[in-house]
């Protein structure tokens, strides 16, 4: 359907009166189960005022109304984040996180360069790939004026939890409510997962059932481009210039360590990553990996009594001591944890890698102080040299590096779209967070996926629908 323009004054008291009514919103209630806004036609067309235009409001910093462009329809985005969402997730672009080079898997390079020509057939200009499986591309601006230059990146990788090998897409068209049973005995059910019953008459996206599927990023590639294809195609709505870039090994926290800041030439950006509609993030954790080594003594077992150190038992009294109420499955939140991420090992050797993570820098001191003793006791145990940990520091909480400002253009962004804005803090790290420390503050847009890095993960095409809607509304706003 040909889209038909028209302006809407969308006054900021009205879309504040909208919160508070009974509509449903996507806010968390106490029990912790969040409902979606399903029916934003509606809000829009009954609940806020619609006028023409007019030339003298735009100046009114009383009132602070915005001028949006509103659209007939949004069909091509519909259309375009499903089909390259249901075709992004078949690549395998798994990172890896014992390998030394950049990207860490070619099979990313082979997807980088897919991208790029899709870029290219879109009509976007500057396109590159970067030796290290980088893809950056231009919209240039399509009218005059100061516009700030905004950046919009998702990561091309899927997270090394769970195979990303031979995923199967499959489509759940008007969602029941019921069970989703998929193949290998994997079942998605409400009864575990409340927040699936929000997406009743949704089309969700699941994978088969012994894979994950992708949606960690694939969602935001296939929202970013179809967002981008949108502009050109309706070169009626105002934007400055716009950069786009797609980064590999994000889930392995080297996501950004090739990307050139200066070439990419953004005031700022946002990364297009996040959870379920509404989510917004400009907070995120504090990550540092601790890498511990054991050493133990093997022996003949028949005759070992007195002289064998087993260094997995020693691993195992290291991994028993650990706080259990710092598990990941017991936080949430801004609460701290230890994730006892892998074990390998013999007799003679032992590794732990533990990831740390902590909203506040204080208590990451503390707790990598923690893991500092107990391998400081099993070295008075066991003898001088029987264990070592070695700190590396993976990335860092963002806010300082976001000015309110953005923050600002992001909620009227997401008010235009009818979502309400509801800032969460990550309990995870984004590309967005390494850039915000050099250089381009960079906070997260939710894309909808649900359950990722595992064989529960599901996503709603409505959910990426919305936020390639508040990619638009982004863009538009600058202009104004
Ligand atoms: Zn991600």
């Amino acid at each position: 359907m040909k889209n038909r323009l028209f302006a809407i004054l969308v006054a900021v008291s009205m879309l504040a009166s909208l919160a508070s009514c009974d509509t449903p919103t996507n806010t968390e209630s106490q029990d912790g189960i969040e409902t979606q806004i399903t029916d934003l036609e509606n809000l829009e067309s009954n609940d806020i005022e619609t006028q023409e235009p007019d030339p003298e409001s735009h100046d009114d910093i009383e009132t602070i109304e915005t001028v949006v462009t509103e659209f007939e329809s949004y069909d091509d985005i519909k259309t375009g984040v499903r089909e390259r969402f249901l075709r992004y997730v078949t690549y395998d672009t798994q990172s890896d996180l014992d390998s030394d080079t950049s990207p860490s898997s070619s099979k990313q390079i082979d997807f980088a360069k897919i991208l790029a020509e899709e870029c290219k057939a879109i009509g976007l200009v500057e396109v590159e790939l970067s030796e290290y499986g980088i893809v950056t591309a231009t919209l240039p601006a399509n009218t005059q004026g100061d516009i700030p230059v905004v950046g919009f990146l998702s990561h091309m990788d899927t997270a090394p939890d769970a195979s990303g090998a031979g995923v199967v897409p499959r489509v759940h068209e008007n969602y029941d409510g019921n069970d989703i049973v998929l193949d290998a005995g994997t079942v998605i059910s409400p009864t575990e997962f409340p927040e699936l019953r929000n997406y009743v008459g949704q089309t969700l996206v699941t994978a088969s059932g012994d894979t994950l599927l992708g949606a960690d990023d694939k969602s935001g590639l296939a929202i970013i481009m179809s967002a981008m294809e949108y502009l050109i195609k309706n070169p009626d709505i105002p934007h400055g210039k716009i950069r786009i870039a797609f980064t590999p090994d994000e889930e392995i926290g080297r996501g950004t360590e090739n990307f050139d800041v200066e070439a990419f030439g953004v005031d700022f950006a946002f990364t297009v990553d996040g959870g379920p509609v509404g989510d917004f993030t400009y907070e995120n954790f504090n990550a540092v990996r601790a890498d511990i080594e054991i050493f133990g003594r093997a022996m003949h077992t028949g005759y070992a009594k007195g002289t064998m150190v087993n260094s997995m038992l020693i691993a195992n009294e290291l991994i028993a001591a650990l706080p259990a109420d710092k598990a990941p499955v017991n936080t949430e939140g801004y609460e701290a944890f230890y994730h006892v991420l892998s074990v390998e090992g013999g007799v003679e050797k032992t590794t732990i890698a533990i990831p740390i993570r902590s909203f506040f820098e204080d208590e990451m001191d503390e707790m990598k102080l923690t893991i500092q003793l107990l391998v400081d006791d099993i070295n008075e145990e066991y003898g001088e040299g029987t264990a070592s940990v070695t700190f590396t520091d993976q990335y860092s909480n963002m806010s300082s590096q976001i000015e309110p400002w953005i923050i600002e253009l992001a909620e009227r962004a997401y008010n235009a779209a009818g979502i309400e804005f509801a800032p969460t803090p990550a309990r995870g790290g984004t590309d967005g967070s390494n850039l915000s420390f050099r250089g381009i503050p960079c906070p997260d847009i939710f894309t909808g996926m649900r359950n990722f890095h595992g064989l529960y993960e599901y996503i709603a095409v409505e959910s990426m629908e919305k936020s390639a809607q508040v990619v638009l509304k982004i863009c538009e706003l600058l202009t104004q």
